[in-house]
């Protein structure tokens, strides 16, 4: 076996547990900062506004603008407010989308982030950022935008929509698949994607059936740093590449597409690393793709893309876009299998394989 790989620890400091994001003063201070300014959207303002009152004197205040795919302009306006309270810092408290405004800070003036994820999209332990300008959604990859401190706290994940709560899990769950066929994987990060997928095959039925049980909880959320690491250390293949051109090009929502799209992917690149792809059978049973489809359905996550608003010759600009200038990817993609396996999702087929 080839055992050849280079691996690179991440610095940033995870912190996991009931209750723990009490501890956000004490990180502020451990991190040499005085004022941090708290970040939200504007759904989740209320409970910014009293984790700002929790920080007490190390409060800069809220900034609550932040919004989907992390828009040029609402970085500005936030960028001014730290400028006006003296912010040394920010804690994000919410999802992707705010978590996304703090890396934005953080490219541009390198302010330390405090990151408190309420869903499992795992943008909290990468260091990309992508942003939105124009219409344009671009992608930047750097250290500066890795935050600095994460707090897991399942008890702000428990008010996290039923609905939300599994689509955001599939999303997870395709960064772990993605990462066992990486190029660039390496042991831990297999060992990670696998630990992070059996956790949500474990916690996402659950959640369907008590989605204030913390224990049940915990373990999603354990699974969403898992995935989330992986995303932030190896690279992602067609999977991610389709998303990103269904997201970018046609505004299909974000966690959505990862469910629905996940099934498909994995299917496809089964044929070709059907060993890499192993660990994916044995989890959930059955064919790797076929095994996907069957827990999404079961857990209630949506299966067609043409429920998300989607029309089917849109399906021929997605895989033209799609192939133009693909990621790379364990098999090789071209613009009929790919349109094929489009109009697969499309219809909410189950994959064969
Ligand atoms: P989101 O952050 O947009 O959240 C969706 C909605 O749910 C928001 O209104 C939010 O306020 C609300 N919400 C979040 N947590 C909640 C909770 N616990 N209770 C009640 N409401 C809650 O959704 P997301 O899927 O986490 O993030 C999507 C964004 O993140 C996209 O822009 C995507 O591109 C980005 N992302 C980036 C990376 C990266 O590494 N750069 C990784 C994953 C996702």
């Amino acid at each position: 076996m080839n055992r050849d790989f280079v691996y690179s620890g991440s610095p940033a400091h995870i912190i996991f547990g009931e209750g723990k994001s009490a501890l956000a003063g004490e990180w502020v201070e451990k991190i040499g900062c005085k004022k941090a300014l708290v970040l939200s959207t504007s759904q989740q303002q209320a409970d910014a506004e009293v984790l700002a009152k929790r920080l007490g004197p190390l409060s800069a205040g809220v900034f609550a603008g932040a919004v989907m795919h992390t828009p040029v302009d609402v970085t500005e306006k936030a960028m001014e407010v730290v400028a006006r309270t003296g912010a040394d810092c920010v804690v994000s408290l919410g999802g992707g989308s705010t978590t996304g405004l703090g890396k934005a800070i953080a490219y541009r003036i390198d302010l330390p982030q405090i990151v408190i994820p309420t869903t499992y999209a795992g943008s909290e332990v990468t260091p990309i950022l992508g942003q939105t300008e124009g219409g344009r959604k671009t992608t930047v990859r750097h250290p500066s935008i890795l935050p600095e401190v994460v707090i897991y706290d399942p008890a702000l994940t428990l008010g996290l929509p039923l609905g939300m709560s599994i689509n955001s899990g599939l999303n997870a769950m395709a960064h772990a698949v993605e990462a066992l066929y990486a190029q660039d994987r390496n042991p831990i990060s297999t060992l990670m994607a696998v630990e992070g997928l059996h956790a949500f095959k474990t916690s996402l039925p659950k959640i369907a059936e008590s989605p204030r049980n913390i224990g049940v909880r915990a373990d999603a959320i354990y699974g969403a740093w898992l995935c989330g690491a992986v995303l932030g250390t190896v690279g992602m293949a067609l999977h991610h590449k389709i998303c990103h051109t269904l997201g970018g090009t046609f505004d299909t929502p974000h966690a959505e597409t990862h469910a629905i799209m996940l099934p498909h992917t994995a299917g496809y690149n089964a044929t070709a690393v059907p060993e890499l792809l192993a660990p994916v059978a044995e989890i959930f049973g059955g064919s790797v793709g076929g095994g996907l489809w069957d827990f999404a359905k079961e857990a209630g996550a949506p299966l067609a893309l043409k429920d998300l608003g989607l029309s089917e010759p849109d399906l021929d600009r997605a895989a033209e876009i799609a192939t133009e200038n693909p990621y790379w990817n364990p098999r090789p993609v071209d613009r009929r299998s790919i349109r094929d396996l489009l109009q697969d999702a499309w219809e909410g087929n189950r994959p064969a394989r």
